[in-house]
């Protein structure tokens, strides 16, 4: 988000959601939801500060924490990172992204990504003054295309960095675009770093797959996850990553000098989230799908063309059928038309993919059932 006088534009997500305060409309543009996590979660923050957890906690995050995330990926995905060397706690997935990619990336180095991608990695590509490569996501489900990947994918490439689960579009890696991806990061040597932030909220019997487990990419892998996603938790900032040692050292290099560290009562509470029993993670995704589902029909209603995302908690919606061409001028004019607010794709894309996609719209599913509902029947007024 460089632009070419080199400065940062302001984030899509601050201006849509200072739209929705100033028009008093309903926010589904900003990802986050609008009820609390888990009462135990909530409750261990609060006994924390109460007991003192007021200072700054180590740098690499506190123990407790360390071994829930190492515990986490073990129950889940039969991961073992060391919680000693091999795990760092962050100021949310943004700073994991951030510290990441500035400890990797030299200058003029090319770092991949998916696109449209999330607004953070092309502002941080840039500070790094990296060179941003896209491979566009296409068709009504937003597949990757094998060919697009091996065309971007070079000796060049220093960073593969993926968003699996996929914000905006919901997309989910299938098995043979994973492997690829190993496969070419391989033979080029590149560092995969995927952002995973979306890994429990995945629908219709899917299970999350980190890339870190497939054969050969946990020695080159930078994993990334936060608790805001998991546990309703967005403003704490708790993200963490797990990587080999080395990388894990080469990142905290950069880490200690952005925040140093960060949230000490909410990275206990964020470790007892971790450790909640087997059916609160599937509980908060089958709860996303009935919440997903409503928004689709609600929009298909309304005379949107919508798709159907595998995981995330965003769902892309066409507003061509309904007369709208341009879903930036669309989102603007959507408080009043609808008292509703929505973020463009484009604000996820460069320019080429920024134009097919001109026309698409993202909607938050994250929101009570109520104002899921509410939303749907002010967006009817659009026909
Ligand atoms: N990556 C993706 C794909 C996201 O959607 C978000 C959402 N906010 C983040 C990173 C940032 O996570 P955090 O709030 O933990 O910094
Ligand atoms: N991840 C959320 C989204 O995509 C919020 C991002 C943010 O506020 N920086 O809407």
């Amino acid at each position: 988000l460089l632009d070419s006088h080199g400065t940062l534009a302001p984030t899509i997500f601050a201006e849509m959601s200072a739209l929705a305060a100033s028009t008093s409309s309903i926010n589904l543009g900003q990802g986050f939801p609008d009820e609390d996590g888990p009462v135990e979660v909530l409750e261990a923050a609060r006994k924390a500060i109460t007991d003192g957890a007021n200072q700054y906690p180590p740098g690499r995050g506190v123990p407790i924490l360390l071994e829930a995330i190492a515990a986490h990926q073990e129950r889940f995905y039969g991961l073992r990172p060391d919680p000693g060397s091999e795990v760092l706690v962050t100021a949310g997935a943004t700073e994991a992204i951030a510290a990441t990619l500035l400890a990797l990336v030299d200058a003029g180095d090319e770092v991949v990504t998916l696109e449209p991608f999330y607004d953070s990695y092309g502002a941080v590509i840039g500070l790094a003054r990296g060179e941003h490569r896209t491979v566009p996501l296409r068709g009504p489900n937003f597949t990757v295309d094998h060919d697009d990947l091996r065309r971007a994918i070079t000796d060049r490439t220093r960073v593969i960095l993926l968003n699996d689960p996929h914000n905006p579009t919901g997309t989910v890696l299938d098995p043979a675009t994973r492997a690829l991806i190993v496969e070419l990061a391989e033979r080029h040597d590149a560092v995969i770093v995927s952002d995973e932030v979306y890994e429990h909220l995945l629908f219709d019997g899917r299970k999350h797959v980190p890339i870190a487990t497939l054969p050969g990419a946990g020695s080159r892998t930078v994993t990334i996850s936060s608790g805001g996603k998991t546990f309703s938790t967005t403003g704490w900032k708790i993200g963490w990553l797990t990587a080999p040692a080395t990388l894990v050292s080469q990142i905290l290099a950069v880490k200690q000098f952005l925040t140093y560290v960060n949230g000490s009562p909410f990275q206990p509470a964020i470790a007892v989230g971790l450790g909640l029993p087997d059916a609160y993670f599937t509980g908060i995704a089958a709860t996303l799908e009935r919440k997903r589902d409503l928004l689709e029909s609600g929009l298909r209603s309304a005379g949107f063309e919508v798709s159907h995302p595998a995981g995330s908690y965003f769902v892309v919606a066409d507003a061509a059928p309904l007369g709208f061409d341009d879903a930036v001028d669309l989102c603007r004019r959507l408080p009043a038309l609808a008292g509703v607010v929505g973020v463009p794709i484009s604000a996820f894309c460069h320019a080429d993919l920024a134009a097919e996609l001109r026309s698409r719209v993202r909607f938050a599913f994250c929101k009570r059932t109520e104002v899921l509902e509410r939303a749907s029947a002010q967006l009817a007024a659009l026909r």
